[in-house]
């Protein structure tokens, strides 16, 4: 990070910036010292000293409000300014936990400055009248409705309010059950049922979707044995699980997985993990050490949503890759569509040629379920063969 910071070096006397001045960067003194005033002409006072290490004109990182001091060199003096548009971007990428209290210590500390200068000088600005800017309450905002969905999450992990829904996977010709797919609703205790995609970004982004997976993995073993019966006749059944970037980028993912499958005798075989392109591009070394330790385990790896995002011949022949999944935009729109219907009809060549199995989403209609078997397509999920459901109905 420090190749991206121009150092900027000062005379003795040189104003680094003036009272009321627009900032929008903080320094860190690398070498030299400056002096902290405030006032003007004969009734400046110096408030400090600062020397090497030490960082000044922070409070510009959180917002656009002006300078409340002023800052000359005493001496030469090199600085590192530090943008606020670097600090916004790093803070973007971190836990929303994290970055809400930060900014809430930054305000309070700038509230704190504000005090004690009015009362050196006379002539120090006054608070901005305990306004908030707007790009300040925006952020407060944002920062608060996803600490609160942050705190909901833990708390829905620790009150087992998240469940999980089964929906079938036929086979095509004859409708038999082969499997399930698991997927998570929050019951949540006021605002009814949840969908994944309304809580799930935050919880990849806050880490947390690393013990929701846990917990995916755990209750979809625990639950097997009861949906298994419906698979009765069908040689290979499995429950697929889904898997999400970040919970794979974790020490010891491999090993969690390995334990609660021996905990609950679970045969990995029967175990399905579903990955998108997108998980493993996002770490392509990892995500092939990973995924051959996770298919030497046993378990059998499927490729979600295959045909959106990378397209990944790639992904087919460097991961063992047991299943393809052709995403439900080909699937729902086969029939209108002659592009869909050849990318559909590819696909399914080209998984069965690399010896996948192939799974259609989305099938809602016969018609889209007669397509799929004069195309050769072995299995499939949708509403024609039956929507999510809770085990316990
Ligand atoms: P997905 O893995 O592609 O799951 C299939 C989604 O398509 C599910 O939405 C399912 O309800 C929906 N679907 C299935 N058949 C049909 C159909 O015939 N028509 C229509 N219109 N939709 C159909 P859902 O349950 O809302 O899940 C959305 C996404 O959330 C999933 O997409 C998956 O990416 C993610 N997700 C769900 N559960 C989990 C989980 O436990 N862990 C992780 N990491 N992700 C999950
Ligand atoms: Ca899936
Ligand atoms: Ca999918």
């Amino acid at each position: 990070m420090l190749n991206q910071l121009d150092r900027k070096i000062y005379v003795p006397g040189e104003v680094i910036f003036r009272e009321g001045d627009a900032g929008d960067c903080a320094y860190i003194i690398e070498d030299g010292q400056v002096g902290i005033y405030v006032g003007n002409g004969a009734g400046e006072r110096q408030l400090n000293l600062l020397g090497k290490g030490e960082m000044f004109g922070e409070i510009a990182l959180i917002d656009n409000q002006p300078r409340t001091a002023t800052v000359r060199a005493t001496e030469k003096t090199m600085l590192i300014p530090i943008q606020r548009k670097l600090v916004e971007e790093l803070l973007e990428k971190t836990n929303p936990i994290v970055r809400h209290l930060l900014l809430l210590i930054l305000e309070r500390y700038r509230g704190n400055r504000q005090v004690s200068a009015a009362g050196a000088a006379t002539s120090a600005r006054p608070p901005a009248n305990g306004a908030d800017s707007p790009s300040r309450s925006k952020l407060r905002g944002e920062a608060t409705q996803k600490l609160s969905l942050a705190h909901g999450i833990t708390r829905a992990l620790a009150n087992e309010e998240f469940a999980l829904y089964y929906q079938p996977i036929c086979e095509l010709a004859s409708g038999r059950i082969a499997g399930f797919e698991a997927l998570i609703r929050w019951r949540h205790p006021t605002d009814g049922l949840i969908p994944p995609m309304d809580f799930l970004w935050l919880a990849e982004h806050t880490g947390q979707i690393r013990e929701i997976g846990l917990w995916t993995l755990e209750r979809a073993c625990l639950d097997w044995p009861a949906l298994r019966q419906q698979t009765a006749g069908y040689a290979k059944p499995f429950v697929s699980v889904n898997l999400s970037a970040n919970q794979l980028t974790g020490d010891g993912f491999v090993e969690e997985v390995s334990a609660l499958i021996a905990r609950h005798s679970m045969p990995a075989i029967e175990l399905k993990l579903e990955l998108t392109e997108t998980v493993i591009i996002n770490n392509p070394e990892q995500a092939h050490d990973l995924l051959n330790k996770l298919s030497l385990l046993g378990s059998r790896l499927a490729l979600d949503d295959y045909g959106t995002g990378y397209s990944g011949l790639d992904s087919l022949q460097r991961y063992p890759i047991a299943t393809m999944k052709i995403d439900r935009a080909f699937i729902s729109t086969m029939a209108a569509s002659p592009q869909s219907r050849e990318i559909v009809r590819s696909s399914i060549g080209l998984a069965h040629s690399l010896g996948m199995d192939v799974i259609a989403e989305g099938i809602e209609t016969e018609d889209v379920r007669n397509s799929l078997l004069d195309l050769n397509c072995n299995l499939g999920q949708g509403w024609l063969f039956g929507r999510p459901a809770a085990l316990d109905g």
